[in-house]
């Protein structure tokens, strides 16, 4: 058996295809306990021309998860960029948006905002309410996936990207954009790796050329955030960093406490309230 190393390019379940050496391998692991994401970099031991065994991981530059009610599933590794899908129809959920700006902030993760639907009139409503988020210092990028999606093209060079947001957005619009023939492919290793049950939540990382790379998780709604800890939470909100340290109690967490740093600022405006809101339901959730 021959060692190598390659990159995770499909999981699915406790399956994966990794790709080593120009070649791929279908992969299993050692254990029960499945540690490993799309984009992870691994040794791999050899076992034939089709075949290897994942060993371990290389430290990760990111790992996000998977939102779920039981467990914290991991979905990408060493994802550098993440694009949340919004457009004015159907009716957006903020707070998705706010929880995947959490969660790429929590993972050293540069998010970009794409508005899609540029072609609908209701998309200058919705460019009003997102301009919060561009004064918080959010990028964001206005475009129709189904006229031109050309304006995405730059801010995916020499990144790792993960599309997620709402379903009906345009997700799978962009990503058939991007890749023509992503579905089919993902169809085929679906099959292959699962005999057709659509059980687990697969990804699929796919080269757009040498250096930029767009990792696929069909219906990839939300991240998980259960992996976070309340009291780090304000580092996560760029706008409640600079109170750090200035609430009455040490371990405030800015939902009920008196002289709380947080609650004054949104109170004085300096705060915005839905801000407020999400830091106040994460901090519950996460206990
Ligand atoms: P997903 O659920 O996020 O993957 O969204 P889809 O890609 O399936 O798109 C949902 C719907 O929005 C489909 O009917 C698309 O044709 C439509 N759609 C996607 N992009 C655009 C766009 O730029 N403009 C308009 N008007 N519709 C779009
Ligand atoms: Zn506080």
């Amino acid at each position: 058996m021959t060692a190598s190393t390659g990159q995770i390019i499909r999981s699915h379940g406790r399956r994966f295809i990794v790709e080593a050496d120009g070649q791929t391998f279908d992969c299993t692991t050692r254990g029960k306990r499945v540690d490993y994401a799309c984009g992870d970099i691994v040794d791999i031991l050899i076992q034939n021309r089709e075949q290897a065994v994942i060993e371990r991981a290389h430290e990760r530059r990111s790992l996000l998860y998977r939102q779920d009610d039981w467990k914290a599933k991991k979905i990408a590794a060493n994802v550098t960029r993440i694009l949340f899908v919004i457009a004015a129809v159907p009716t957006p959920n903020e707070e998705l948006l706010g929880r995947c700006l959490i969660a790429a902030e929590a993972g050293d993760i540069d998010p970009i905002i794409v508005v899609n639907k540029s072609d609908l009139p209701e998309t200058a409503a919705l460019l009003g309410k997102l301009q919060l988020y561009v004064n918080l210092g959010y990028k964001l990028v206005t475009l129709s996936a189904k006229q031109d999606f050309s304006p995405l093209k730059p801010l995916l060079s020499g990144h790792t990207s993960v599309l997620v947001g709402q379903s009906g957005m345009g997700k799978s619009t962009l990503t058939n954009a991007l890749l023509p023939e992503a579905n089919a492919r993902i169809g085929d290793i679906s099959e292959a790796l699962d005999s057709g049950r659509h059980t687990t939540t697969h990804a699929a990382l796919y080269h757009l050329d040498e250096n930029s790379h767009l990792i696929d998780s069909p219906g990839l709604q939300e991240f998980g955030l259960k992996h976070l800890k309340s009291p780090d939470l304000i580092h996560y909100f760029p706008e409640m960093r600079r109170y750090i340290g200035q609430c009455r109690f040490h371990n405030c967490s800015h939902c009920v406490e008196p002289n709380c740093a947080i609650i004054t600022a949104a109170e004085q405006g300096a705060i915005s309230k839905h801000r407020l809101d999400l830091l106040q339901r994460l901090s519950r959730e996460l206990g």
